[in-house]
């Protein structure tokens, strides 16, 4: 084959030219962290299409999030041009989708199926739960969910399950009762759980060889990215993927990975799929990267000297030829508001020293830590987005106009249809929908086509016109998403969800309410329909159900947006594969990290441990270790001591600092290895802490100076930062902010509306 061009093989080191220019069956890429491992594996793809050697359409590439996808889309492109239109670059999930959506009528699906995320599956199982009273019997829903998703990542079916388990063993018996009562509702609702999305497919595979014979014959090349996180489904489904099709050879397949990244054990990953590759694969070829491009050496010191604790692995050392760099910064706190004030600080502070926000990440390992650190945010007008959390897709309003458009989309999804049944209220009770559920199973008819037989029911005349005028709505949606005639652009997505927004009386309900929360919900919904619209831009001739795969599958980390100057906030576990200039860990406590559950798992605090691992080795340029002595969960304040994994990192990589209130030995000691709160709370912090009340206990509302008016030149008083002089003011209304030099705290932009500030 030509050789590629010199610009795509430009800077690598002679490791990464090795691993762009192997042509064979397999390749094993086994590297640390920020090693090139994603870059070499974009630069793998342009050198193949550049040369010719594959078409785009031979090509398929597995990343972690599909914004990991559409970023290695962007850079492939930008090496080669449109010839890499029409790769796949995708998820599993994605990739799985796009098979099914073609093939799932083998095996009776129709192609509009619906996704149920894990919130769905989560109301399912919560029905079946109470059904059977089987938490009584120590099955909750949140227990139930976790082992079947297991199983499923497992390919275990109920069926198969059926075969192994014990059923003199009560609790046994009615776990396979819901695991079969869940599989054939999901079944009947013509929806797929994440987790179905990829062991159906394998199954489809399996069962079908016919079906797995294109797919063999048109990927030729197969790459994974992160491949130390692939469940067995997921290795499953390569393995089918990678079988020789008649008369052609196996596909070649390039996998690389980082064992000491793995850090989704808990949802099945299994690690032994690295381990064990060279004997899957017996002809492959590794190769080991060293160098690392994206930290300081500092960084890096702290990252070797953490995991070297992990005794299950081999020993492995991460270097650049990039220099020391800034020394980490530590800092305790006294309460979870210190950290997030301090937080805030230095990261205005950076901002002020010339970093965009969008270089600077924070990360926690639960969601719950958020809390604290968005209202100090807020207050300092530093704009920030959330990555996972309450995504914006799992809010309740625009989950019920989702349901709305999966009701039209997918007629046999029940669990859509009794939720939009009542929603807005229109007076159809839960007798009703209950009579509407046996009328269907009866005449095994589905539940959207139950609605058309109201008078049946022997309901009111009020409540039979309602569910009439349901049903007639959803038939006019529908009849716009059909497909359009030749050469005609189907109808938009925005019309259909306006339409059915405005007729169902959903938001003049909204509109009507005197809820000050129904005002969000309403410019959410808003937000929605700026999405369809962006979609149809995209997709000129996209249809509802491609609309609806599209957002199905956006993940935590995919709503990241690069163009927009915000700091990332997001779970460690989201950070993986991601990198910023700035990087804050907080909460790096015992019990949240490692945390308090893992200690009841084998391999748990390993597994906690490769997780700072992962967050360390995002930072570029700065990393920023906190904690808080005390945090408030659930009305409650608790004591909490320094993570073990602090006392790893060689103490002169760390520079620390603490709360200004706090004095004595336990108030964030210096030596990293001899962390501890000897002090004690009740002694000392807590009585010099100045206090200061920034929500209302009893509310839990923020302060609202919504209404004060300032001007420029105005002098203010702030709770923590004293008196200063109103610079500049930007923004209105909840938006306003105001430029503030203070007389000893330094200049702070602050949010109007929450900050403690009263005018002088
Ligand atoms: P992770 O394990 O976190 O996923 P990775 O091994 O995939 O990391 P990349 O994200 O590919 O690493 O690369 C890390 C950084 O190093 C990127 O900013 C990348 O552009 C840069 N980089 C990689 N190889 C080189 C090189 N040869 N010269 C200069 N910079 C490089
Ligand atoms: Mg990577």
């Amino acid at each position: 084959p030509a050789e590629p061009s010199s610009a795509l093989l430009d800077g690598l080191n002679p490791r990464q030219r090795e691993a762009v220019l192997y042509r064979g069956p397999a390749l094993l890429i086994v590297a640390g962290a920020g090693s090139g491992k994603t870059s070499v594996l974009t630069r793998r793809i342009a050198s193949l299409l550049e040369t010719r050697e594959a078409w785009p359409s031979q090509i398929l590439a597995i990343t972690f999030t599909n914004k990991a996808a559409g970023e290695m889309r962007e850079r492939v492109r930008h090496m080669v041009g449109h010839a890499s239109d029409g790769m796949w670059i995708s998820t599993f999930h994605s990739a799985c989708v796009r098979i099914l959506r073609r093939e799932a009528e083998v095996f009776g699906y129709a192609s509009g199926f619906t996704i149920y995320d894990s919130g769905d599956s989560r109301a399912l199982l919560k029905r079946l739960v109470k059904q059977y009273e089987a938490d009584v019997m120590g099955l909750g829903v949140a227990n139930v969910a976790a082992r079947i998703s297991k199983l499923k990542n497992e390919l275990v079916d109920a069926e198969t399950f059926s075969r192994s388990v014990n059923l003199s063993d009560p609790k046994e018996a009615l776990f396979l009762t819901i695991f079969r009562e869940y599989s054939r509702a999901l079944q009947a609702a013509n929806a797929f759980d994440f987790d179905d999305l990829i062991a159906q497919t394998v199954y489809l595979f399996r069962a079908f060889p016919h079906v797995a014979e294109p797919y063999r014959r048109r990927f030729r090349h197969i790459l994974v990215d992160e491949y130390q996180d692939t469940n067995h489904a997921q290795y499953a489904l390569i393995r089918e993927l990678t079988k020789p099709a008649e008369g052609i050879p196996a596909a070649s397949l390039t996998v690389v990975g980082d064992s000491d990244q793995s850090i989704y054990a808990f949802r099945g990953a299994d690690i032994r799929n690295i381990i064990e590759f060279e004997q899957d694969y017996p002809e492959a070829t590794v190769v080991l990267l060293e160098q690392n491009y994206r930290s300081t050496q500092t960084i890096l010191d702290a990252a070797n000297a953490v995991i070297a604790n992990n005794f299950d692995r081999k020993p492995k050392n991460l270097f650049t030829a990039g220099g020391a760099g800034a020394k980490i910064v530590g800092f305790t706190g006294y309460s979870g508001h210190d950290e997030a004030q301090f937080v805030a600080d230095e990261i205005e502070q950076l901002h002020r020293g010339g970093m965009e926000y969008r270089d600077i990440a924070v990360f926690y390992r639960t969601n719950a830590q958020t809390r604290a650190l968005e209202e100090i945010l807020i207050r300092s007008a530093v704009p920030y987005r959330i990555l996972g959390g309450t995504k914006f897709y799992e809010r309740a309003e625009i989950k019920d106009a989702m349901a709305y458009l999966i009701a039209v989309a997918n007629p046999a999804d029940a669990l859509a249809m009794r939720r939009i049944l009542n929603t807005p209220k229109r007076g159809i009770g839960q007798v009703t929908e209950t009579q509407l559920a046996n009328l269907a199973e009866r005449n095994g008819i589905t539940f959207r086509e139950a609605l058309r037989h109201a008078a049946d029911l022997g309901v009111g005349p009020k409540v039979a016109k309602a569910i009439t005028g349901l049903s007639d709505l959803l038939d006019e949606a529908t009849a716009m998403t059909a497909p359009p005639a030749e050469d005609a652009a189907p109808i938009p997505v925005f019309d259909v969800l306006s339409l059915l927004m405005q007729k169902s009386g959903y938001v003049d309900a909204l509109r009507a309410s005197r809820d000050p929360q129904d005002e969000a919900r309403l410019e959410n919904i808003e937000e929605l329909l700026a999405v369809t619209k962006e979609f149809q831009r995209n997709n000129p001739d996209g249809l509802l159900i491609d609309f609806l795969t599209e957002t199905a599958l956006v993940a935590a980390a995919d709503e990241l947006d690069d163009s927009s100057g915000t700091v990332s906030l997001m779970t460690l576990h989201t950070a993986k594969g991601l990198e910023f200039k700035a990087v804050f860990l907080t909460g790096i406590e015992e019990d949240l990290l490692p945390h308090r559950m893992s200690a009841n798992e084998p391999g748990g605090p390993s597994e906690e441990r490769r997780l700072f691992y992962v967050g360390i080795t995002r930072a570029k340029e700065r990393l920023y270790l906190s904690l808080a002595m005390t945090r408030n969960s659930y009305g409650e304040t608790s004591v909490s001591a320094p993570s073990r994994f602090l006392a790893e990192i060689p103490a002169e990589l760390i520079d620390w600092r603490q709360s200004p209130g706090m004095t004595g030995p336990g108030a964030g000691s210096r030596a990293a290895g001899s962390l501890s709160w000897s002090g004690g709370v009740g002694s000392g912090p807590a009585a010099q802490k100045p206090k200061t009340e920034w929500t209302n206990r009893v509310t839990g509302k923020v302060r609202d100076n919504g209404d004060l008016e300032l001007a420029i030149g105005d002098r203010v008083r702030h709770d923590d930062f004293g008196e200063g002089r109103v610079q500049a003011i930007t923004g209105t209304a909840a938006k306003r902010i105001a430029e503030v030099q203070f007389d000893t705290a330094g200049r702070k932009r602050l949010l109007v509306k929450v900050a403690p500030i009263v005018k002088l």
